[in-house]
């Protein structure tokens, strides 16, 4: 039975709501900090659901504190050497290595349900009191308590935190009032399969037989990145491509192949062979959404926290959704332990002054990235390949939150409490685009 490093408690009693990674985090991170965490999920059973996510390097540090998660992880994850990409025809462009990512920290890419498994099991060993099929319909607050109405009974602790992903109905009490996602203009066909098909066609097998390979293919307002992972035995791949639909509450469709081939008209062979030797059960149409940036991460009296895509949705592009929604738990977790159980309204706020710029101007790199391949002019490509690389960037990736909370949590606090503007946060890594980017209270906050 392994032994968890877990700070003395702190008697904080923390609700969170949401089983995502946002929510799996932070039920970690605060139980490693000596807090008390219910974390309630509406699912009765969790499944291995979605297919491939990536986590970057920020994120990697984190996985690496929780005792045998890694172990667990590097066997089902993806291993390649790099990403190759070439133009929608075919021709090879070039091949981006991620050299500078491997100094920053460890990239755990694999199946979404996979990885979720075993950070859910992880959190269920470290004994955190995880509760399945529990549906949150409301929040409240009080100066002195947050709470959640689960199944028709209101449940209270010190503060609430909402993780419950890009629908977050939390969202509400945080805001004063509705917001829909929207749709983003784009949509992506996405898929995980057996790759036995691939292994057996002379135009494939080069993917899949070699172990692991990570390919992409840049057209006029489209890519399709395609994946070997487990030494090559199984494979993912994203369309992502224009799409006008209107969404209302629902964006996750079963996916059509004809529809995907009329999208590749005069693509490569071998990217047309990849969709043949995909189940057609197996293929998502899945809508793009986000929703505008929000004014404030945290309720009227700082007792509710909105965290993870409930708080900023993230473009795939972006590779970041998962690992800023981790970088949130841990940032809040160390904000409630400096502030204290008296002044815990304090510590979320600090949690917000110290994610808030960050997490904007990471957002925007999800449309930067897509700007840069859909609207390619490859006469200009052709003379410089390597434009077509992914941005590695030293801010973003080469990046641990437990450190940086504690860095400059105690002067956010001191800040916070004698009213004087904190600039989020007081780092080395403030952008031009985002400078001074502040959140905006809402009334009575
Ligand atoms: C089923 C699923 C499949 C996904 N597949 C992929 C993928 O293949 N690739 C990828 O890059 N990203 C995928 N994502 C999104 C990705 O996991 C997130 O963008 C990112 O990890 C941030 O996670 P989050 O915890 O903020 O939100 P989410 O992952 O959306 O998690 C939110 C959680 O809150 C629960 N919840 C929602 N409302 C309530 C409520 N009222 N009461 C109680 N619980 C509630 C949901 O059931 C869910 O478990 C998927 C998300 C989900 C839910």
């Amino acid at each position: 039975m392994p032994s968890y490093a877990r700070l003395p408690p702190s008697g904080i009693k923390v609700i969170i709501v949401g089983a995502g990674f946002a929510g799996l985090c932070a039920a970690i991170e605060c139980d490693r900090k000596g807090h008390s965490v219910i974390l309630l999920e509406k699912v009765v059973e969790l499944k291995p659901l979605g297919d491939i996510i990536s986590f970057a390097s920020n994120s990697g540090h984190i996985f690496e504190r929780w005792e045998g998660v890694v172990d667990k992880l590097e066997p089902i994850s993806h291993h390649s050497e790099g990403l190759d990409f070439h133009d929608w025809k075919g021709n090879f462009a070039t091949r981006q290595t991620w050299d500078a990512d491997k100094q920053w920290g460890r990239r755990i890419n694999g199946h979404r349900g996979e990885i979720h498994l075993v950070v859910y099991e992880h959190a269920r060993a470290r004994g955190i009191d995880i509760r399945l099929g529990q549906h949150v319909t409301d929040y409240f607050e009080t100066d002195s308590e947050a709470g959640v109405v689960v199944n028709g009974e209101r449940l209270a602790a010190d503060c609430v935190v909402s993780a419950e992903g890009v629908k977050s109905p939390g969202r509400k009490i945080v805001l004063g009032y509705e917001d829909r996602p929207k749709p983003s203009g784009y949509a992506v066909y996405r898929t995980w399969f057996s790759s036995h098909e691939l292994a057996k066609n002379e135009r494939t097998k080069h993917l899949v037989v070699n172990g692991d390979s990570h390919t992409g293919w840049i057209g006029e307002d489209k890519h399709f990145l395609a994946a070997a992972i487990k030494n090559g035995k199984e494979f993912s791949w994203v369309l992502t491509h224009k799409d006008d639909a209107d969404i209302d509450e629902d964006w996750q469709f079963p996916g059509d192949r004809e529809e995907v081939r009329r999208n590749l008209v005069g693509w490569a062979p071998v990217v047309h062979d990849i969709v043949d030797a995909t189940p057609p059960d197996r293929l998502v149409d899945y809508k793009l959404v986000f929703r505008d940036p929000l004014p404030t991460f945290i309720s009227p009296k700082a007792r509710i926290a909105l965290i993870g895509d409930a708080a900023h949705p993230f473009l795939p592009t972006s590779i970041q959704g998962a690992s800023q929604s981790m970088e949130d738990g841990v940032t809040l977790a160390i904000t409630l332990e400096k502030a204290g159980k008296e002044n815990v309204p304090l510590g979320i706020r600090a949690y917000e002054a110290i994610r808030y710029e960050r997490v904007h101007r990471a957002q925007k790199t999800g449309v930067t990235t897509r700007e840069q391949w859909h609207k390619a002019d490859w006469d200009k490509i052709w003379k410089d390949p390597k434009s077509l690389h992914l941005k590695r960037e030293a801010w973003l990736l080469d990046f641990d939150a437990e450190p940086h909370a504690y860095d400059v949590v105690e002067d956010v606090l001191k800040k916070l409490s004698h009213g004087t503007a904190v600039s989020s946060p007081p780092t080395a890594w403030r952008s031009p685009e985002t400078n001074g980017i502040q959140p905006v209270r809402a009334q009575g906050n």
